[in-house]
């Protein structure tokens, strides 16, 4: 039986995994994907806004050659973080549900049946995009997740979206070539944009590289065309590829079936925890990251987020020892 099960192998999950393991309490993350799988998925090459040690955990130093570090760079950090640690790993294996109580957990998953005293929730919210729910959005030219601009040269695509993602999705695209429109439900680009990058944004708007709808929403979504509905009236883009960049969110059915109540006196349906020790209502159950902030995605990032594993061990380094007795 282990003492600690954490769900999710996100920066967060691993910083919960190695402060839990190095008190002495046996310790296994279980992953539904690969290790680090929510920054697997974002951009290639993408900077990251926070200088290297703001990403640093479990004391061990961040160093790269540039001021931010790149999506490439975290990757190889975090995976010689994990294997320096020798965390038992549990990939491509997803959690379904959790049943027991404190002391003597069983967590279902798609492999089978995992029993521990305690689990630590650190799901994130990168698996399930804020969906625009027009009609064609399924389509195969829609995707919620951008990569890279090369597949796009020369071709008309429609970000939607005006903020980090999106403001450098629609830079890099006009970059490499493609010809990129912007459509934007507000009135401007985002405050909330990065003060290196708005500026970048708004001048390739005013100088007509980027065309910017704004107080415009997509109606429909057609295998070649976009529609949209601007003050003006409707309007028929023409269409190769679509990015709707519009957000993400936790999984709440997930995190419902785990136990994990939401806060009724947050907007965003924050879990319900204690926040000096980020135990749910369900004794035992504890969340941590990105997920602790429900649909405020940017509540917790890693920079503040991967400080919730000290507090988590600290509690569970002293309950253990009780749960055995
Ligand atoms: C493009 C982009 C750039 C960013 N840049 C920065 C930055 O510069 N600085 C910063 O501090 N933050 C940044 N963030 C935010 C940051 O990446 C997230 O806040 C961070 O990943 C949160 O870590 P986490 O461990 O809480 O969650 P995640 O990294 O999302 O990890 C959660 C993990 O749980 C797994 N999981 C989910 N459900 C299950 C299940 N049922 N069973 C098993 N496993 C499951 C997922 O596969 C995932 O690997 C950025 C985010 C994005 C999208």
């Amino acid at each position: 039986m282990l003492d600690v099960l954490i769900i999710g192998a996100g920066p967060v999950g691993l910083a919960c995994a190695l402060e839990t393991q190095r008190r002495g309490l046996r310790t296994a993350v279980v992953e539904k994907g690969a290790l680090v799988n929510s920054i697997i998925g974002y951009p290639t090459n993408m900077e990251f806004f926070s200088t290297p040690e703001l990403l640093e955990i479990g004391g061990y130093p961040f160093p790269t050659s540039h001021y931010k570090p790149l999506r490439e760079d975290a990757l190889d950090y975090y995976h010689r973080v994990a294997a320096t640690e020798k965390l038992e790993l549990r990939l491509h294996e997803k959690v379904l549900a959790l049943q027991g109580e404190q002391g003597d957990f069983t967590v279902q998953t798609d492999k089978g049946e995992i029993r521990t005293r305690n689990v630590v929730v650190a799901t994130g919210f990168y698996d399930l995009p804020n969906l625009l729910n027009v009609p064609g959005e399924d389509l195969p030219h829609v995707s919620h997740y951008y990569k890279e601009p090369y597949e796009h040269v020369t071709q008309h695509v429609v970000v939607v979206g005006a903020k980090n993602s999106s403001a450098k999705a629609a830079l890099q695209l006009t970059r490499a070539g493609a010809k990129v429109t912007l459509i934007v439900r507000g009135p401007a680009v985002s405050d909330s944009v990065k003060y290196w990058i708005r500026p970048d944004l708004v001048n390739r708007i005013a100088e007509g590289r980027i065309t910017a709808h704004f107080n415009t929403t997509i109606t429909a979504i057609r295998p070649d065309a976009v529609e949209v509905l601007t003050p003006e009236g409707p309007l028929t883009l023409p269409t190769n590829f679509v990015y709707a960049l519009t957000g993400y969110h936790p999984d709440e059915a997930l995190l419902g079936r785990l136990g994990i109540e939401p806060n009724p006196d947050d907007e965003a349906c924050a879990p319900l925890f204690d926040p000096a020790t980020h135990q749910t209502t369900r004794p035992g159950l504890f969340v941590a990251g990105t997920v602790c902030g429900g649909r405020a995605t940017s509540r917790w990032f890693i920079e503040n987020g991967r400080h919730h594993a000290q507090l988590i061990a600290a509690h569970l380094a002293a309950q253990v020892p009780t749960q055995l007795a």
